[in-house]
């Protein structure tokens, strides 16, 4: 695996591989990688001939109050498991080359980054958006790989791309969850034992509301109340949104009248955790 900390050179192995022939897929990460950002992986080596996996932890999309500097690095290990993988190049570019001291430059996606996460995340996705661009015209990749997880950030990347008319494929992974329903995140690391019990009341709701869906309730105030009452009964969460939007646009809904997600943003101790599930789809949890 070749290791790649200068975009110049990144752009240029790029150009190398598609005057080949070869069809470049990238999935972007901020490292400490776990079995979720593993299964990217394996979505593009199945799709495309050559996989660049990304870590950079993106300073832009971090409010001055959350865990930039706590966000867990781990380069050495990362690396080491990507090349088990079989990745083709892992590119590490520094924050100084990325945005150099005259960087004026941001993307903004409206309606779909407003509410959720943009809400109790303000800037959140124009860093996301303006990284995730960069990146592409760093990589020049023809597919890239997204995980459902950041189920918000998705749907900003495709309207990105489709907006933009930038000449990518965006894949989508579901969401790749510990044995006990909890997701997985580089963030998980971060939490002690007690949180980590404690975290599991996450999928605790989205199952009770799934369970709801498939008995046939359509209402999403009903399902969102029987929700709040659920966690009440089996203990506290720190919760900062519990919402049900249309799952396609985001738009919010009172109805589930087609695909509808179930989001929600929470903390347990210090440690910010976001979750999702598809009402109405094939993904199911367990
Ligand atoms: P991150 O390193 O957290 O920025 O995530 C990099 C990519 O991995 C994003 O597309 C995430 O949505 C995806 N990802 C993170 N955790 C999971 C998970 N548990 N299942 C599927 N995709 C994930």
């Amino acid at each position: 695996m070749k290791i790649i900390k200068k975009i110049e050179e990144m752009q240029s192995w790029s150009d190398e591989q598609c005057r080949k022939g070869l069809t470049i897929g990238f999935v972007p990460t901020m490292g400490a990688l776990h079995q979720g950002h593993l299964e990217l992986v394996k979505l593009s080596r199945d799709r495309v001939d050559i996989t660049v996996v990304s870590i950079f932890v993106n300073p832009t999309q971090f409010g001055p109050h959350e865990d930039f500097n706590a966000y867990p690095r781990q380069f050495e290990s990362d690396s080491e498991k990507l090349q088990k993988k079989n990745v083709d190049v892992l590119f590490a570019p520094t924050a100084e080359d990325m945005y150099g001291a005259e960087f004026q430059t941001s993307i903004d996606i409206k309606d779909v980054s407003r509410g959720l996460c943009g809400e109790f995340r303000p800037g959140h996705f124009q860093g996301v958006a303006t990284v995730v661009l960069k990146l592409f015209n760093i990589v020049k990749p023809h597919v890239a790989i997204f995980g459902e997880k950041d189920y918000q950030q998705l749907l900003v990347i495709k309207h990105m791309v489709h907006d933009l008319n930038l000449d990518v494929d965006i894949i989508s992974h579901p969401i790749v969850r510990d044995s006990d329903g909890l997701a997985l995140s580089s963030r998980n690391v971060r939490l002690s034992q007690e949180e980590r019990k404690r975290a599991l009341i996450i999928p605790a709701i989205l199952i009770r509301a799934q369970e709801l869906f498939n008995k046939g309730e359509r209402e999403v105030a009903k399902i969102l109340t029987a929700c709040v009452e659920f966690i009440d009964r089996e203990g506290k969460l720190n919760l900062q949104y519990l919402e049900i939007r249309d799952a396609h646009t985001l738009k919010s809904i009172s109805k589930i009248e087609r695909e509808a997600v179930v989001l929600l943003a929470a903390h347990v101790g210090n440690v910010r955790l976001i979750d999702n599930c598809i009402l109405g789809s094939h993904e199911t949890l367990n």
